[in-house]
């Protein structure tokens, strides 16, 4: 770990440590428990104090959203000084955001870079605010190296796993950003962002961003494990819903070791047309995927599975489709959620007609599923998982304009 390298830095008797340059101090904020143990042994805090101070730490970070070692009251002047020249508390930067009419906030994260050759991989999350909760769309990956042909991540030619520190990052970056810290204000929005004594601006978090998370597996469990801490972000796994294309052997491990909820993007009911749009279905089919959410640990009537059907123009979109997905889900305690194609440039396929979306709706609503369709959120700022950071680009410099003018006057 780089924390150890900079702690064995020799220092003169008497001299000031020297501080590394803040690129060269690692940042805490992300890190587990035993990382933030680590990196205070690489402190010299002695070994009896390590998991008081760790405790004391994870608190620091995560509930109360610390940005500044000199805020740590209940740590010794001298160790929060020694903190803050091996480390740093900085999360990754909003590069980009975009706040659509209805609340809906798109941002553009750029992550620390990853080493001399990389400019620092950015990444997309969406915060999506309704009257009772606040929703974070996260990604578990820069791209993706799976090809939905209805996906535009699927298209993006650079793919890497974020690390669990990256993706508790987005967390807290729209926590700062929301002022959904204890003690901290609300963005000036004209009341979008749910407010209210111990209400919480983020109650719950969707790994639909860009990725398959379980394709991340480690890295994503152990920002769930730091997300859904008690002592910190404290999110109900109830709260937290990953969402996957299909990647069976992790689904039980994902009920196993992280107990969330599930979400599958299922998009048709037979194998022939499933391939063409998932392709990762020629590796697990229907009735393998089908099989791993009945067996999904803690799947119930109040725990149930959702299911996820983009709807695309005479691609899947009939009544006989609806039927036979109301017959495949028969037996799963399932929601269904149907998913308005949100259209991007070069894509093939368009958004079934809305008359022919509330057909299917009704089939579907008939067999007993309430309000399966998802209502667009935010499609001024074209806010749709797949297709961010492509139009993001493009409206990039739009986009940090209206940051700035927004911080101009004070937002945040
Ligand atoms: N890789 C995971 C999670 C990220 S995608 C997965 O595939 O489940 C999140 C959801 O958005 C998936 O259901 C995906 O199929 C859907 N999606 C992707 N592109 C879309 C688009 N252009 N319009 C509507 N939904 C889309
Ligand atoms: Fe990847 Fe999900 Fe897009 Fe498919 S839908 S390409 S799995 S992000």
């Amino acid at each position: 770990m780089t924390a150890q390298t900079a702690a064995a830095t020799p220092t003169a008797p008497g001299a000031s440590p020297p501080v590394a340059p803040a690129a060269a101090r690692p940042s805490l904020a992300g890190m587990t428990r035993s990382e933030l143990a680590a990196a205070l042994e690489a402190a010299d805090v002695p070994a009896r104090e390590v998991k008081m101070r760790t405790a004391q730490l994870f608190q620091w970070i995560y509930f109360h959203g610390a940005t500044d070692f000199s805020a740590m009251l209940n740590i010794a002047k001298a160790l929060r000084a020694r903190l803050a020249e091996l480390y740093t508390l900085d999360r990754p930067k909003i590069a980009a955001e975009q706040l659509s009419a209805d609340g809906t906030r798109k941002w553009l994260i750029r992550m620390e870079p990853t080493g001399p050759l990389d400019k620092g991989a950015e990444i997309e999350c969406v915060y999506i605010p309704e009257s009772d909760r606040g929703t974070l769309c996260v990604s578990s990956q820069v791209g993706c190296t799976l090809n939905c042909t209805f996906c535009h991540t699927g298209t993006q030619k650079l793919v890497r796993n974020l690390t669990h520190r990256e993706i508790v990052a987005q967390l807290l970056v729209a926590r700062d950003r929301l002022g959904d810290f204890p003690g901290r204000a609300r963005p000036d929005d004209g009341g979008l962002v749910p407010s209210g004594e111990g209400v919480r601006a983020v109650s719950n978090i969707v790994f639909m961003g860009m990725g398959e998370p379980l394709y991340n597996f480690d890295e994503v469990r152990d920002a769930i494990a730091i997300m859904s801490d008690g002592d910190g972000l404290s999110l109900s796994k109830r709260r937290i819903t990953v969402s996957t294309s299909g990647v069976v052997p992790e689904i039980e491990r994902l009920g196993a070791e992280c107990g969330t909820m599930l979400a599958i993007s299922l998009h048709a009911t037979n194998d022939r047309l499933r391939d063409e749009l998932v392709p990762l279905n020629k590796k697990y089919p229907i009735d393998v995927l089908l099989q791993a959410c009945r067996d999904y640990p803690g799947a119930s009537n109040a725990r149930r599975i959702t299911f996820e059907y983009v709807m695309l123009k005479g691609v899947n979109d009939t009544p006989a489709e609806a039927r036979a997905l109301v017959r495949l889900l028969k037996g799963i305690p399932a929601k269904i959620n149907l998913i308005p194609f949100n259209p991007w440039p070069g894509t093939k396929y368009e958004c079934s007609d809305w008359a022919t979306i509330e057909r299917f709706s009704d089939i579907v609503f008939d067999a007993g599923y309430a309000s399966p369709v998802r209502t667009p959120r935010g499609r001024d700022i074209l806010a749709a998982c797949g297709q961010l950071k492509s139009e993001t680009e493009k409206l990039r410099a739009r986009a940090r304009l209206m940051l700035e003018q927004q911080l101009a006057l004070g937002a945040d």
